[in-house]
Formats: C-alpha cells, structure tokens, sequence
C-alpha cells in the first residue's frame, strides 16, 4: 500500500505548528505586550520575512553564531542570494533608511513575527522561532535606555510572570571598547591553549563574544578574564550611571554583570538581559542593547539605536497555559437547528444576531443531523449556551435556551427578545 502523504511530509525540523488549543495563550501574549508598547507611544513596522543575505552579513557580523552558522540562506530563482530573517533589528535599520523614517524625530517601533536560525532543535530552542521586539532611534541618552527595561518589566507585571532577574552591563563607546579589546585579546593570547575551536576563530575577528561562549570547559578562562568595566571611559560611566539611577528611581532591581556580551556584532554602551531559572539551560527570555553606530555603518547618519528582543516560545512556556485563555476562542453560544425547515431560519437568525450583538460569538451547527447528536456537539465546543431551533419553535417563532456550563431550566424567549436576552445572560 501506498503511504499517505501526511505519512511522508511532516513539518520541517525544528519547525513547529501551533495548534488552536493553545493560540488562545499566544494570542493573550502577544495583545498584552501589544497593548503596552502602544501605551509607550511604540508604533508597529512590518518587513518582509526574507531579505538580501548581505543586509545580514553586514550588520549582524560575520563572526556571529548566526552568520556563520545558523542562517537559512538560498538562491532565488534568478541566483539571487537571499536569507529567511534570523532577527528583526538589520530589517528594520533597511526599511528605516530605504523610507528616511528618521529624518526628523526620534522613532519607537516595535516588531513582531516568526524568525529562522538553523540551530539544533531543542526545549526553548526551535529554528522558527517568534519574537516581539522594539527598537529606538534617534535617543543617545540613558533615560530611553530605562524606559526600553521600564516597558520590559511591565510586559512581565501585566503577564504575571515573576522570578526574571535583569542583568545590566555596558560594552562602553567604540573608544573604550577598543583599548579594553586590546587587553582582552592579549590575556586570551596567552592561554591561548585553552581556547576552544569557534573561540581561536573569534580571537582573530570579535575577541569580546568569547566572553559569550557557552561551553561549560571555557567559563573558568572567562571568569579570570580582565573586566571589561576598569576600561570604561568617562562618557561609558556616566551614561551607565545615569541608567542605573533611573532604574533605582523606579525600583528595578538588577544585576550588574561585567561577562555579559550579546551575540550581535553591533552593540555598544547598554546591553541587558532577563533571564528566568525555570526553563533550563534555555534562560534568556529578553536580550536587547544599544547600537548606536549601526546605520553609519549602513552608509547612514549617525543615528542612535536601542532596542530587545523578546523570545514568545520561552515566555509561552513561562505563562503556562490557562482554560480561562483556552476558553477565550470557545463561542459564547451553539446554535442548534434541528429539522429541514429551520435552516434558512435558523442562518438568517444567527446572522441578525451578529449585526446587533458585536461582542457575540456565535457558533452555528452546519450539516444537519438528529438533535441528539447536534446536542453533543454544542457541549464539545465549550459553549456556555445552546440555542435550539426545532420545527416547534419554528412554528411559535421562539428559540429555546438550554444553559450547558451550569444548572438550569431551558427556556424559551420570542425571536424580538432574543438579542436583548442574549446581551443579559452572556454579560456582552
Ligand atoms: P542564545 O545565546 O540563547 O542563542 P541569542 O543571543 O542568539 O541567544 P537573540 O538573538 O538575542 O538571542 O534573541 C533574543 C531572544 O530570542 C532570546 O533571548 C530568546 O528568548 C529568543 N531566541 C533566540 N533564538 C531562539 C531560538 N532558536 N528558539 C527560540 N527562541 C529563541
Ligand atoms: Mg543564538
């Protein structure tokens, strides 16, 4: 026998669909974190999800994990070499400067979507994965820096989620971070022996995301590695300084961690991350900082930036899932139509009731079938009403209201009264 298709073509590796039991809680994310970007005067931009390879190579840096190694990249059918985006900052630096969006005020957009790194699939770490992320131009002082980890903080408030620590560090301008490079890769160079493989090639290109390795058998090199904070200059000091008081102001607390690097090429000054104990080795759940010679080297101005990205998988699995969010899909009420008669009735009622009540989800029984077996179906959906429609009621131009999530009597109301019923009993 022939296998079937479905047999054969399952969804790629690392790939995952996300199956309507739980895009009640994605949906609930993502308008949480939605409703408080707009409360910061954040405005949404959407790029297209594939890009000219180079717009990666160029600004992610070609020494990252992710132009290396991890992006999905192809010919088109004109040989041209394009890339699924690996992350939302070098899309929304093209699209900024292909519109001049930052001519004269400073910007806040905010992104969301899927991203693609070809990585090894595992819990927390998938090769499509989603991110909502924001992204700040124009702002060279700490106060922007303060309110990007001030709205971080509240999308965690508003979620329910606790537990998350907030590491700070500051990578200091390009001058600082030049003479501190230079030391850095002096100390490396020496034990040198001890470098591991992806380590040797990041000497030569970007010293500093060897303080990003994750290889257990390199942290104690890393531990012993000169600190990045006594080469801070005055002006790397002060815009830090002045980040943390706000942060003191409004009582977030943080950690201040002298290892901590980001994986992109382009930051400097400001770089945090919120990291959670509870789902493994998989911990960031927030990472963002300052890149502010970015669109220079894009052929720009000289345009600050900041922004973060955020993982939703990982915050998903932080929210757990909730029946109330669950329910937040299921119909109010199932509309029973029992009897060949009633359809026509019955489409026209359901359609009338969804002109005056916008709030009402309504969920129809389409394809006949006995009243029994239509009942059983009213209760699978979750509905907390069902509305029945037999050649009975027909006749007297009623429906009947059975209640299917609590004790009651079914009753029967006139079809003029049946909005004004409906708005009392489902409180719409
Ligand atoms: P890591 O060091 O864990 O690979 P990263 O520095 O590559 O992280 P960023 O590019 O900063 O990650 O992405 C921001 C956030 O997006 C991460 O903190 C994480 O929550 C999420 N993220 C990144 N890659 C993946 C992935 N492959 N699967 C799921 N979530 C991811
Ligand atoms: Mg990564």
């Amino acid at each position: 026998m022939e296998t079937s298709l479905t047999e054969k073509i399952q969804s790629v590796k690392g790939m995952h669909d996300i199956l309507n039991d739980s895009t009640g809680d994605w949906q609930y994310l993502e308008k949480t974190i939605q409703t408080v970007l707009s409360r910061y005067g954040y405005e949404e931009i959407r790029t297209p999800l594939v890009e000219k390879t180079e717009l990666f190579e160029r600004s992610i840096g070609e020494a990252t994990d992710i132009v290396s190694k991890e992006m999905y990249t192809f010919p088109d059918r004109n040989d041209q070499r394009l890339t699924l985006r690996p992350e939302g900052t070098a899309s929304s630096v093209r699209s900024l400067m292909q519109h001049g969006l930052y001519q004269n005020n400073p910007l806040r957009l905010w992104y969301c979507g899927p991203m693609f790194r070809y990585e090894r699939p595992q819990k927390g770490r998938t090769r499509q994965f989603h991110q909502i992320g924001a992204e700040v131009y124009g702002l060279n002082g700490p106060d922007i820096d303060a309110e990007l980890i001030a709205m971080s903080a509240r999308f965690w408030k508003e979620l329910g989620i606790t537990g998350l620590q907030l590491q700070l560090n500051t990578l200091g301008t390009n001058a600082a971070r030049q003479v501190y490079r230079e030391v850095l890769v002096e100390y490396l160079g020496d034990n040198e022996a001890d470098l591991d493989e992806d380590s040797r090639v990041r000497l030569l290109k970007n010293p500093l995301r060897i303080l990003d390795s994750k290889n257990p058998e390199m942290q104690a090199l890393i531990n012993d590695a000169p600190s990045m904070a006594d080469y801070m200059d005055e002006e790397s000091i002060d815009h830090f300084d002045g980040l943390k008081q706000l942060l003191d102001e409004i009582n977030i607390a943080y950690t201040v961690n002298p290892r901590l690097v980001r994986g992109l090429d382009y930051y400097s000054k400001t770089v945090f991350e919120w990291l959670t104990d509870q789902l493994g080795a998989q911990a960031t759940v927030c990472a963002g900082g300052r890149y502010d010679g970015l669109i220079e080297h894009f052929g720009g101005k000289a345009i600050a930036g900041i922004g973060f990205a955020m993982g939703l998988e990982r915050l998903v699995e932080l929210m757990g899932s909730s029946e109330g969010r669950k329910n937040q899909q299921k119909p109010h009420v199932y509309l029973i139509i029992a009897g060949e008669e009633t359809v026509t009735t019955g489409f026209k009622l359901a359609e009338q009731l969804k002109n005056e009540l916008k709030e009402l989800k309504l969920l129809m029984h389409c394809g006949g079938g006995s009243f029994k077996s239509q009942f059983k179906k009213a209760d699978k959906s979750g509905a907390q009403l069902a509305l029945i429609l037999g050649e009975d009621e027909l006749q007297k131009q009623t429906i009947s209201l059975k209640p299917l999530r609590k004790e009651g009597d079914q009753t029967e109301v006139s079809w003029e009264k049946l909005a004004e019923v409906l708005r009392t009993e489902l409180e719409l």
